[in-house]
């Protein structure tokens, strides 16, 4: 029998196969080597497993081509979310508004005063762009701001409780996903966690009994990605100030989706106003910059001045602080709630939160119509609901409206995947035997391209 490893391409035919002498134009000649290696190798591994690969030269050439194409494409790209989740954790959460984008590119791509008071000539802080933005939204005294809400938990845990005790209730001692469970970010910041109550039931008593000499702070978090119902008792945040005003301790409020616009309204309740916890009384507030505030991934920290003080002393502050293309991002979102109508009107995430059923029926309507043109394609608009996402809400069912969209010769599976793999590329919802397409969180802007999308799978 002969060596099937003798019928591999070599390397050297396949870089003069003429396929891969246009492929100059546009890849280095170290790219184009090393995407033909990695070909080879890939054929060498099917003939050892015992396959049959296409060896013939043509058919490479083909897939080293492509192989230059899809490392040309950037790891991280544009996704359209057809899924109707506006705070999509995978998808990056919440989209920022243009002022805010473009104050990004702009902190990007040029110098800034990032650290320097131009009045005065003198170094200044960083944290000095967003400290009044974010006084204005909460009423706190204070307030600076680092990469997330865990970093800005796991600081303000070590700036007032290193070595000593932290009463949290058993109900709240949440996990938001990924790593990121109260326990783990107690041990991390050296507190030590005193848990108290039960999972359902914790009272003012309970909190009390657990108060000694070791004790440094009571801290609240909000059960943002889940809710303890039917016999149930927590204490609320302003007994808790009482409580910590008796025994002299701070109470730390990790109030998690950081909504500054009363949502209500809009029939998305069940998430406290930043606000809140400091009109409470609150010593500490923290919230996500990219949850329900619509803005870039942020940790915010709001309140008492010598609190503020002590965090950003921490060493930790160093590593956790924010990029100058955040921090820009973050000033000019907070910005944006000056005007709070406008805020509501502006904010991507806060737009597509409170758009109402009317107008999501109307253009879901229409870009059926749009669809139905497209041979092969078959469109129905429906009603449905979806969830807000990133750990908000989570038990508010958002009436919806939702495209349901098959093409011929394809399941939903492959439409799925066609779409999620193509350019842009489309996410949807597949359930029960259909693609849902959700309009909420898909821009105006981005239409065209999803109907192209759509159109491209159905010509196979
Ligand atoms: C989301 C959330 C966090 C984590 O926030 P990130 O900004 O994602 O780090 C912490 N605590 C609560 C209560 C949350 O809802």
């Amino acid at each position: 029998m002969s060596n099937p490893f003798r019928a591999l391409p070599s390397i050297t035919q396949l870089l003069e196969h003429p396929i891969l002498v246009a492929a100059r134009d546009q890849h280095s000649s170290d790219a184009i080597t090393a995407a033909a290696r990695a070909e080879v190798e890939a054929l060498r591994t099917a003939l050892a497993a015992g396959t049959s690969p296409n060896l013939d030269l043509a058919a490479a050439a083909e897939r080293v081509a492509s192989r230059l194409a899809s490392a040309a494409v950037p790891a991280i790209r544009t996704v359209i979310n057809a899924t109707g989740i506006v705070l999509h954790t995978n998808l990056g959460r919440s989209p920022l508004h243009e002022d805010a984008a473009r104050a990004a590119y702009e902190a990007g791509r040029s110098y800034l005063n990032l650290e320097l008071d131009l009045t005065t000539g003198i170094r200044s802080s960083r944290q000095d762009a967003v400290r009044a933005g974010i006084r204005a939204i909460t009423g706190a005294e204070a307030a600076t701001a680092v990469n997330n809400c865990a970093a800005a938990t796991v600081i303000v845990l070590r700036a007032l409780a290193t070595q000593r005790e932290v009463i949290v209730s058993r109900g709240q001692l949440i996990e938001i996903g990924g790593s990121f469970r109260i326990p783990d970010i107690m041990a991390v910041s050296g507190a030590t966690l005193r848990e108290v109550g039960t999972t359902n039931i914790t009272r003012l008593a309970d909190y009390e009994a657990a108060i000694g000499p070791n004790t440094a702070a009571i801290m609240r978090v909000h059960t943002s990605n889940y809710r303890v119902r039917g016999f149930t008792k927590a204490v609320e945040l302003p007994e808790l100030v009482l409580l910590g005003k008796k025994h002299n301790l701070p109470v730390i409020d990790d109030a998690g989706s950081g909504q500054a616009v009363d949502l209500a309204p809009f029939g998305l309740q069940g998430e406290p106003l930043v606000s809140a916890g400091i009109a409470a009384g609150a010593n500490l507030v923290l919230f996500s910059g990219d949850k329900l505030l619509g803005g870039p991934q942020a940790g915010i920290i709001a309140g008492k001045a010598n609190h503020i003080a002590r965090i950003e002393r921490d060493p930790l502050m160093r590593a956790f602080r924010l990029d100058k293309m955040t921090l820009a991002a973050l000033e000019a979102t907070l910005r944006l709630y000056r005007d709070p109508a406008k805020a509501l009107r502006e904010i991507p995430t806060l737009r597509m939160l409170t758009t109402p059923p009317e107008e999501l029926q109307r253009r879901s309507e229409a870009f059926a119509e749009r669809l139905r043109t497209i041979p092969g394609v078959t469109v129905e608009v429906r009603n449905d609901v979806a969830y807000v996402g990133g750990g908000s809400l989570p038990d508010v069912a958002v009436p919806t409206v939702v495209l349901a969209v098959t093409v011929v010769g394809l399941s939903e599976a492959e439409l799925a995947a066609r779409l999620r793999t193509g350019t842009p590329a489309v996410v949807g919802r597949v359930q029960e035997g259909k693609l849902l397409l959700d309009l909420r969180a898909v821009f105006p802007r981005q239409e065209d391209e999803l109907a192209g999308a759509i159109q491209k799978t159905s010509e196979g």
